[in-house]
């Protein structure tokens, strides 16, 4: 099973990424998280990509490109994967065409995530990470904002630097005028569902599966 998971910054990629990685026993790969990883380990590729990240700017193809190609040649993904966050332009898909067929990959099942802008601007700029648990939360969504609902941590919070609003609507615009095109290049291509990504979690899940089981 071949997913690559699309959709806007904050629409629950990452999030369905992780419950459907567990589920079929499938590799994950999120490029935002290996990109925070190298930047909190400060590798060439992390201090290449920090102030890019940071402005919420896209990293070069040509690093992306690299990335998802040496993560991919180094792991065991006879089960299969999910691509979270790859590819976000026309370019990084033409990368990606010719690593899948060097690795003969040829049949990614291509999802894609909607939601309205403003709820993805609502839901970015009130996400935090528990810093002793790791789990993301939505101060929307918890009864106490200063407790971490899964360990109990009190004042464990922090905010991603491009989670807050200006980054958040550059990403946003970034978004729809350099990554969307993506999706008819894919429709062309691969098999494409669009999904409701404002669904609860568990409903989207349920949908993502269902299209996974017709095909
Ligand atoms: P994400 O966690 O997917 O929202 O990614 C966080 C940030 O990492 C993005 O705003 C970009 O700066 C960078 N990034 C992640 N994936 C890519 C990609 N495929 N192309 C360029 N930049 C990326």
């Amino acid at each position: 099973m071949q997913i690559i998971l699309f959709g806007a910054p904050g629409v629950g990629k990452g999030t369905q990424a992780k419950i459907l990685s567990q589920k079929f026993n499938i590799k994950h790969i999120s490029t935002g998280d290996i990109l925070r990883d190298s930047v909190a380990r400060k590798t060439e590729l992390g201090l290449a990509a920090k102030e890019v990240m940071n402005r919420g700017d896209l990293v070069s193809d040509s690093l992306m490109g690299g990335l998802v190609k040496e993560t991919l040649e180094n792991m065991d993904y006879k089960n299969g994967f999910i691509l979270d966050g790859f590819p976000r332009t026309i370019e990084q898909c033409n990368i990606m065409d010719s690593i899948f067929e060097e690795l003969s990959i040829t049949n990614p099942f291509f999802i894609i995530l909607e939601a309205d802008s403003n709820i993805i601007v609502s839901r970015l700029t009130q996400r935090r990470f528990c810093n002793k648990c790791e789990t993301i939360v939505n101060l929307n969504d918890i009864p106490d904002v200063n407790t971490c609902p899964n360990c109990g941590a009190v004042n464990s919070f922090i905010e991603r630097k491009d989670d807050n609003i200006e980054v958040v609507k550059k990403r946003l615009n970034i978004y729809q005028e350099t990554t969307l095109p993506v999706v008819d290049y894919y429709k062309k291509k691969y098999k494409v569902a669009i999904l409701n990504g404002t669904d609860p979690v568990e409903r989207v899940t349920e949908n993502i599966i269902n299209e996974l089981v017709t095909v």
